[in-house]
C-alpha cells in the first residue's frame, strides 16, 4: 500500500533524497517521503497520509493532481482539527473547531514544499513567524510516525472539470 503513496510522491517530486558514504566505498542514498506536521515540535510530524486509506470519495491517489491531493489534504485537516488532533505549527494552540472562529483562532493548511516537503496547519496571525520556524527543520532529522486515520467517506470532493 505505502509503494503506491511513494511512487505518486516520486512522480510528483516531492520525495528528498540524502546521499552518504557508508564507511567502506559505497554509497547509501536514503529518502524521505513527505510528511504533515501536527503540531510545532520535530515529534509531531507523521507520513503524509494516503487518501486510499480513508475512503475518501475522490479518485484514487495514482490518479490525482496535485490540486486533488491538496483538496483531499484538507478535508483530512478538517477531520483531524475535528477530532482535537492538530496544533499549530507555530504557537502550538489547539487548533478549533468551530463554523465561527474569532479572528485569533482562524487557520489556514499550507504546503511547503523546500528541503522540508510538508503540509501543516498556522493560524494566519502566526504565518509571519512560520519561515523562522521552519528554518533549519530537515527531513532527515525528523522521525514521523504513520499518521491517524479518519473516515473521510463523507468529504465534500469538489466536481471534476476535466
Ligand atoms: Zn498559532
Amino acid at each position: 500500500m505505502e509503494s503506491d503513496a511513494r511512487g505518486w510522491f516520486e512522480r510528483e517530486g516531492l520525495l528528498r533524497y540524502s546521499a552518504f558514504g557508508d564507511g567502506t566505498n559505497d554509497v547509501v542514498e536514503d529518502e524521505r517521503m513527505p510528511l504533515t506536521a501536527l503540531g510545532p515540535h520535530d515529534d509531531d510530524f507523521v507520513l503524509a497520509p494516503n487518501p486510499d486509506h480513508t475512503d475518501y470519495p475522490g479518485k484514487p491517489m495514482r490518479e490525482m493532481s496535485m490540486e486533488e491531493y491538496n483538496t483531499f489534504m484538507y478535508r483530512w485537516f478538517e477531520a483531524a482539527v475535528h477530532a482535537g488532533d492538530i496544533r499549530c505549527v507555530n504557537c502550538g494552540k489547539l487548533i478549533r473547531d468551530d463554523d465561527d472562529l474569532p479572528d485569533a483562532d482562524t487557520w489556514d493548511a499550507i504546503f511547503i514544499e523546500k528541503e522540508l516537503v510538508a503540509w501543516m496547519v498556522v493560524h494566519f496571525d502566526c504565518k509571519k513567524q512560520l519561515p523562522k520556524k521552519l528554518k533549519g527543520m530537515h527531513p532527515f532529522e525528523l522521525n514521523p510516525r504513520d499518521p491517524p486515520v479518519y473516515d473521510l467517506s463523507r468529504a465534500d470532493v469538489p466536481i471534476e472539470s476535466d
